[in-house]
């Protein structure tokens, strides 16, 4: 099978990675991929958000399979322009992309197929939105409706806070993502991260994660992209996966499915648990990233199995081979991440790295230069492991850290402290 992954980060390198585990791969092109990518795979230069470029550059390298990573192509309708070219695709249609592109659209179905979420309000105009802050009770979280890369969410303790947010959000601050606003509900407990695979009909786990926002140890300082994650997430047992099931992702399948816009691709509830019982704060429409990286290296040959018969409505059948392991991934990132950081500061260390299918060091920013590498990103490196136990993981995740010399980078002590 020839194959095309669309993205450049942790979390294409970990496809990449995980698709050449499985021998049904016989070429692997990544568009536009990045310097630890071409290591392992042809890197091509492709605007990856123009559907027909792809179709055509896919067409001309005789791809079998796309598997897209990133949200955007996703939200531009890249998947249907190259399904109606006649490829075969893994990623939902910009019509099912909506449960990430739009917050509002997802509550509307959460409404219609009754899955627990935060209660909420919808407004196009700020005294609107003012005016049912005001009936409201603190702390609460106020969002700008489209995709804002994680920025677009303000959790507000003060009614200060709140309108400052809203003036915000209608005053452009975020772009066309905050033209509408949703206003919601502050849900207590513990999140985690749910990923299924979706075939338009049935609804398939393939695992789960915990992520670590803030920037530093302790979860204190700003919000990231992620600092590092791991995989399985312990508050989502058995009983608490089945209720997310059954109470939040089947029904938004079976209603996405109601409405002529059935689901296909991975889809990743982000879930708050208090007391046994899941609540939705979130879709995304793809892998989280750093998520991907834990569950590539867990699932590995696998993955591409899972996602070609996931593409091909074959889910049904097709069954998850668990293993009883756990993994874990640290994110390297350029010291000043998430605020003002300096790019091109040569990383050592990277060529003699012992990887192998227990541990592997993914780039998420990172450029060749004529001694090695350099750093060309916030996040640059993710340090991931697989072992018996977290404990395992972790410490050969660190072990993998240990051994780079970046000077210019950081990482924090810590992932994995609340399972540890
Ligand atoms: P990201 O891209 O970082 O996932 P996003 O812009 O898609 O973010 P959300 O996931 O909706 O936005 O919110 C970001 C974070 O804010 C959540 O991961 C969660 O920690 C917090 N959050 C969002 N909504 C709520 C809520 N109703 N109650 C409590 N916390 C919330």
């Amino acid at each position: 099978m020839n194959i095309l992954i669309l993205g450049s980060g942790g979390r294409e390198h970990a496809l990449a990675w995980a698709a050449l585990q499985n021998p049904k791969c016989d070429k692997l092109i990544v568009a536009p991929g990045n310097a630890g990518i071409a290591m392992i795979a042809e890197c091509a230069s492709l605007d990856i958000t123009d559907g027909g470029a792809v179709a055509e550059f896919a067409g001309e390298n005789n791809i079998d399979f796309v598997i897209i990573g990133p949200e955007a192509p996703l939200a531009a309708g890249v998947a249907d322009r190259l399904r109606d070219a006649g490829l075969l695709v893994f990623g939902p249609s910009a019509a099912a992309a909506r449960l990430e592109a739009s917050k509002s659209f997802t509550k509307e179905i959460c409404d219609a197929a009754n899955a627990p979420t935060a209660a909420y309000g919808h407004f196009t105009h700020a005294e609107d939105a003012r005016d049912y802050l005001r009936t409201q009770s603190l702390p609460i979280v106020v969002k700008a409706d489209g995709l804002a890369a994680g920025k677009g969410v303000i959790i507000a303790e003060t009614l200060e806070e709140a309108d400052a947010a809203i003036d915000d959000m209608f005053g452009g601050v975020f772009g066309g993502a905050g033209a509408e606003v949703v206003i919601e509900e502050f849900m207590r407990g513990e999140e985690a991260s749910f990923f299924v695979l979706c075939d338009g009909s049935t609804v398939l786990p393939i695992g789960t994660a915990q992520d670590h926002k803030r920037v530093g140890a302790g979860d204190t300082g700003p919000n990231t992209g992620g600092m590092g994650a791991y995989s399985p997430a312990p508050v989502l047992s058995d009983a608490v996966a089945q209720k997310a099931l059954d109470e939040i992702i089947r029904p938004t399948m079976a209603e996405m499915t109601r409405r002529g816009t059935p689901y296909h691709g991975v889809l990743y509830a982000g879930l708050m648990i208090e007391g046994g019982q899941p609540r939705l704060v979130e879709y995304n429409v793809r892998f989280g990233d750093p998520e991907c990286q834990v569950l590539m290296l867990r699932l590995g040959a696998q993955a591409l199995d899972l996602m070609h018969a996931c593409a091909e409505g074959r889910l049904a059948e097709t069954r998850v081979n668990w293993a009883e392991d756990h993994a874990m991934t640290v994110v390297m990132a350029a010291k000043g991440y998430p605020g003002d950081y300096e790019k091109g500061t040569p990383i050592n260390g990277l060529k003699a790295l012992p990887e192998d299918s227990f541990r592997m060091m993914f780039h998420a920013g990172t450029t060749a230069t004529d001694t090695g590498f350099a750093a060309a990103g916030g996040r640059v490196l993710n340090a991931t492991a697989r072992g018996a136990s977290l404990q395992e993981a972790r410490d050969a995740a660190y072990a993998l850290l240990e051994q780079i010399d970046w000077p210019g980078g950081f990482y924090r002590p810590d992932i994995g402290w609340r399972a540890l």
